[in-house]
């Protein structure tokens, strides 16, 4: 069975189809070539809907799923779009969110193995680096909250991690309600009172910083 066949069963995307696979100088990853399917549109990052082509980005690798521990990046040229509503723009693509390197189904993919094992060790692992798992993390917690009401919520609690050397601290929210734990926010330097502004809720008037519970569960 071929690498492409493999992708195109687990990983397709109306649009798009993967043209080569092959081995990196180093033999340490594997390139797997995308380019759009013929006759198929370009996709406007700002209103989501098909637009005319203007040009081409350099090409872009994103990371993906590791795959029997050798590194695997889809490598695809973006294309630009002249949209009447949002002027030149770069296209969007189902496979990321533009902002990350690595693709939308390894962030999940990392972001699952995070709730199982420390950062560290989903790091150490999938040889990663911490930051990116944290990316992860927060990628994942960000589509969340997008896509969540916090309204439900009784109790929260707030850990610290510490990062880097030197005083440099990742503040973690969490759920703490009875039957459900789950990591609503992360915040790079950003304090506890920056969560209920990014959440567009106000404070819960017995819920400050001071207040809440700082333990962090497993
Ligand atoms: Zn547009």
């Amino acid at each position: 069975m071929e690498l492409l066949t493999i992708l195109n069963h687990c990983h397709r995307h109306r649009g798009f189809v993967y043209e080569h696979a092959r081995f990196g100088a180093d033999k340490t990853r594997i390139d797997v070539d995308v380019r759009p399917r013929q006759g198929s549109a370009a996709v406007c990052s700002g209103c989501h809907q098909p637009a005319p082509g203007y040009d081409h980005l350099p090409e872009r690798a994103f990371e993906f799923i590791p795959l029997w521990g050798v590194l695997v990046f889809l490598q695809y040229r973006m294309r630009r779009v002249a949209c009447r509503q949002c002027g030149v723009v770069v296209e969007e693509v189902p496979w990321s969110d533009g902002k990350h390197q690595l693709t939308r189904a390894y962030m999940l993919f990392l972001a699952r193995w995070a709730r199982k094992l420390s950062w560290k060790e989903t790091a150490e692992t999938f040889h990663t680096s911490w930051d990116k798992v944290r990316d992860a993390v927060e990628y994942v917690v960000e589509w969340g909250l997008a896509h969540r009401t916090l309204a439900p919520i009784r109790a929260i609690g707030v850990d610290e991690i510490q990062y880097a050397k030197g005083h440099k601290y990742l503040t973690l929210v969490y759920q703490i309600d009875q039957g459900i734990t789950r990591l609503l926010w992360v915040g790079k330097e950003r304090t506890i009172e920056s969560f209920w502004t990014s959440s567009g809720s106000a404070a819960p008037r017995h819920c400050t910083s001071s207040t809440a519970s700082t333990s962090s569960p497993k």
